[in-house]
């Protein structure tokens, strides 16, 4: 597939590849379900570009084993967050490779609320409520395990299993949260205010379920998609307020792909604004300064950058020897053999085993996730003081959870027309003063759940900031040193009515600019609640159905 156009240029060979219909930039949670779907017809030409590997490291399908190559850029790509004052220095690092996030990902797998759909189709969105979102969610989940919500789909090419972890402190946690208004319900992805069992994209074989795994690999022979990586779009080729295909780099030569369709940009919550702005959509000012010509001007671009607000609080085990040892000294190798001989085991689901939703004051519904866990990392002040692994021996127990509808806005902005450059990401944690209240009250819900009476004789002493911290001053201090960003960022493409204060329509179309749509967690609105990987690949899902629709039309 594809016809070959070679230029011989002073400085490199320029080829230009031609006999594609549609070109999806990213192969992440949305990238491989848009390849999927679009590619259904064999008469239409699909080309997805990614800029990683093909991510068939062994650390990869076991879902424990992504510590271990966390950080490595051959899987993430990272970028440098402005630093904020009292926070420490923070580097976001996204996922790299076929599968993109959800290949390195913590697999832990919710759907948002009804709510936060219905908000999006209350902002003029028409197609985008519940019902319609609810029916994709359908259409890709495999969830076959008893007690499932009679709204799971259980044919779809996701498999997602739960946590299968039993011991009588899981009990216990399980009366804890009831105590604190959130009764057990045999599926946590049902809506509303429950703890239940957390689920994962792990397969009924003990694997992790990249959307590459999902979604591409059974369909990768099709004749009609082709696949090329690492290979890097440099910006997406508009001529005359159209785009017709993409500029890449692959590994120093420059090659353009032309789209007779639509190109698809699909590169992520930083790497599709940033793709956007080296295009020349974008801020006016910005892009002039950088020597980018304007296409569009489009100051929304980047702008509304929004992730969950992400602590956590550990306090010392009693009574219970607590998982850590599973992972340090011969117990490591003991269950790394396991996993490889029976895809089992503490190494085969990386996540907290139970998941509370709850809605916090003031709020109709669950913007609380909260999660726990007979397992403790070490402190950032214990890391600070001594570095070396975040894992030892010493049994703990973690109460982790996400404020999920932060007010504060973030941007993400190029810095230079160079595509190996990383953004510059401005994250903001508390710029709206009802994220610091929020995780106060976060923060004291983790308090309160330690003190219930189904957890005495199992909690000791908390770790950080410790129980003698208690004023709203001197916490608020602690708390805005913990809280961290969720990697759950959304927004910066945002879709919306208004080209104004959006990037694209409600049918994921670039404002302004023909045969161009963005399609990834950069246009979720607002926020959803609760993880990200699978709101991602529904919203993708969605979008599909909308660019099947506008191409029989
Ligand atoms: C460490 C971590 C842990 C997480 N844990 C969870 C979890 O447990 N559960 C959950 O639901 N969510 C989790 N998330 C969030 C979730 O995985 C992401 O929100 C989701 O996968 C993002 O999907 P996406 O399609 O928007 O982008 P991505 O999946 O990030 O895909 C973007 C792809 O585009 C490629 N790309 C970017 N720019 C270019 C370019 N110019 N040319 C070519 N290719 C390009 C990238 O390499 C990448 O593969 C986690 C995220 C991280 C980073």
């Amino acid at each position: 597939m594809g016809t070959k156009v070679l230029f011989l240029t002073l400085h490199a060979a320029r080829e230009i590849m031609e006999g594609f219909d549609t070109i999806i930039v990213g192969a992440g949670s949305a990238g491989c379900v848009l390849a999927n779907r679009l590619s259904a017809d064999p008469a239409h030409r699909v080309l997805l570009i990614e800029d990683g590997g093909d991510n068939q490291h062994p650390f990869i399908s076991m879902a424990g084993g992504f510590v271990k190559i966390m950080g490595r850029p051959q899987y993430f790509r990272s970028f440098p967050v402005a630093e904020e004052a009292g926070r420490r220095k923070e580097m976001h690092s996204y996922g790299r490779g076929l599968g993109g996030s959800s290949a390195i990902n913590g697999t832990w797998y919710l759907r948002g609320e009804p709510e936060d759909y219905d908000g999006w189709a209350a902002q003029g969105l028409v197609g985008w409520g519940w019902d319609d979102i609810a029916r994709c969610f359908r259409t890709i989940e495999n969830y076959r395990a008893p007690g499932a919500d009679p709204a799971r789909g259980s044919d779809g090419e996701v498999q997602i299993t739960p946590s299968t972890y039993a011991s009588p402190i899981f009990d216990a946690l399980v009366e804890a949260f009831a105590s604190q208004g959130m009764p057990f319900a045999s599926d946590v992805t049902a809506p509303g205010c429950h703890v239940g069992r957390s689920q994962y994209t792990v397969s009924r074989g003990g694997q992790r379920v990249s959307a590459y795994d999902a979604f591409v690999k059974p369909i990768r022979n099709r004749k009609n998609l082709a696949i090329i990586h690492p290979a890097i779009v440099k910006r997406v080729a508009i001529r005359h307020g159209r785009a017709i295909g993409v500029v890449c780099d692959r590994e120093g030569s420059e090659t353009t792909f032309t789209a007779a369709c639509e190109v698809i940009v699909a590169a992520g919550v930083y790497g599709s604004p940033a793709l956007l702005q080296r295009s020349g959509i974008g801020d006016g000012g910005l892009l002039q300064a950088l020597g980018i010509a304007v296409v569009r001007e489009s100051g929304a671009v980047g702008r509304n950058l929004c992730d969950h607000h992400k602590l956590g609080v550990s306090f010392d085990l009693a009574n219970h020897p607590g998982t850590n040892r599973e992972f340090v000294g011969w117990r490591l190798y003991r269950n790394a053999l396991r996993y490889f001989l029976t895809r089992s085991g503490p190494l085969a689901r990386v996540g907290l085993p139970i998941t509370g939703m709850i809605a916090s004051s003031g709020q109709a519904w669950p913007d609380f996730q909260v999660a726990a866990a007979p397992f403790a990392m070490r402190t950032i002040n214990e890391m600070a003081a001594s570095p070396g692994s975040p894992i030892t021996a010493k049994p703990g127990l973690t109460f982790s959870g996400y404020h999920l509808r932060p007010r504060s806005r973030g941007s993400v902005a190029i810095t230079t027309a160079d595509f190996r450059t990383a953004p510059r990401v401005a994250g903001q944690i508390w710029s709206d003063p009802y994220d610091r209240d929020k995780a106060l009250e976060l923060f004291r819900l983790f308090r309160r759940l330690a003190a219930a009476p189904a957890l005495a004789g199992y909690i000791g002493a908390e770790r950080m900031p410790g129980a003698d911290v208690i004023d709203d001053d001197a916490l608020c201090e602690m708390v805005h040193k913990m809280v961290e960003y969720g990697l759950h960022g959304t927004g910066t493409c945002t879709m919306g009515v208004d080209p104004a204060t959006s990037v694209v329509d409600a049918r994921c179309r670039v404002h302004g600019i023909a045969a161009l749509r963005v399609v990834d967690g950069s246009i979720l609105p607002t926020p959803v609640s609760g993880n990200t990987n699978g709101p991602i690949m529904a919203v993708a899902q969605r979008a599909s159905e909308l660019i099947l629709a506008d191409r029989h039309r």
